[in-house]
């Protein structure tokens, strides 16, 4: 195209997601991508596996609950035109991403939450779920008789989000974010994940980035933003991750538990991933 001129040198398509659980979404993504489809759409429909899996307890259906055992949604998507949608808080639908889709392409919006975001999604022609399974409620219900009810811990293995970063043959970028949030959160909480700028970013000029973990701390940087404007000025996609989480340690006293990962790539891309954990896997 005019903006984006084919370079020989560049590796196109490629996808990246956070995470063991990418490899099916990527598998997903990869079939749109590898037939010329756009990253857009290939994005979309890898998270959606994710989504859609109850046996994944981060991420839409099979989500672990708030501390009142609601299972509660946030996903935001971001193409290569910097058009973007968010829902947040959204109850009983399985994949908000798509709903995230639609208010991008629908509506004069970006982010709806909570009644609105469902009753959008239902006039959308989405399907009201009961997303909480038997699993993920008999978790819930030994959480609440547990210790840790009366001080919610911080843990980085209890929750990890899918964020999906693409780009396809034409060199343009999308990216998309989808979880269910930090497992007993309080009701009402929100993280970074549907915040444009801190769980995802997209500048097609330059690059895009993504987060997991937990997103008070990737928020306070406005961490995928921040890695975009880094690789703007130069810096690899690894080293913009490494930069991003070095400034959310130094934020925090306390690092017990402080787990947060981002992943990246720019306009060749080239991929980088970083967290402040040992144990953050990611898939390519
Ligand atoms: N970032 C998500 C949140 O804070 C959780 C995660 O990635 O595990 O809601």
């Amino acid at each position: 195209t005019k903006t984006n001129p084919v370079n020989k040198n560049q590796s196109k398509p490629v996808v990246i997601s956070t995470w063991i659980h990418g490899m099916e979404a990527n598998k997903t993504a990869w079939e749109r991508l590898k037939v010329g489809d756009n990253a857009l759409n290939a994005v979309e429909a890898g998270v959606r596996v994710t989504e859609s899996d109850p046996k994944n307890r981060s991420v839409g259906i099979g989500g672990n609950p708030d501390a009142a055992g609601e299972v509660t949604l946030d996903a935001c998507i971001m193409n290569h035109k910097s058009e973007c949608g968010a829902v947040a808080y959204l109850k009983n639908i399985e994949n908000p991403i798509s709903v995230a889709r639609k208010v991008m392409e629908e509506t004069p919006h970006v982010l709806l939450v909570g009644q609105g975001a469902l009753s959008f999604a239902i006039e959308q022609g989405f399907e009201k779920k009961d997303l909480l399974t038997e699993e993920a409620k008999a978790d819930w219900i030994k959480w609440k008789e547990s210790e840790n009810q009366k001080k919610p811990e911080i843990n980085h293995e209890n929750h990890d989000t899918i964020s999906m970063l693409a780009i396809d043959k034409e060199g343009n970028l999308s990216g998309a974010c989808t979880t269910s949030g930090w497992a007993y959160k309080l009701p009402g909480r929100v993280g970074d994940s549907p915040i444009i700028g801190s769980g995802l970013f997209v500048d097609n000029e330059v690059g895009a980035a993504c987060a997991t973990g937990i997103g008070e701390a990737v928020i306070r940087i406005s961490g995928s933003s921040t890695i975009v404007e880094l690789m703007r000025q130069g810096k690899s996609p690894q080293e913009a991750c490494k930069e991003a989480v070095n400034r959310i340690l130094k934020k925090h006293k306390d690092h017990e538990g402080l787990q947060v990962g981002f992943l990246a790539i720019n306009k060749k891309g080239e991929v980088g991933a970083y967290s402040s954990y040992y144990g953050f896997n990611y898939a390519y």
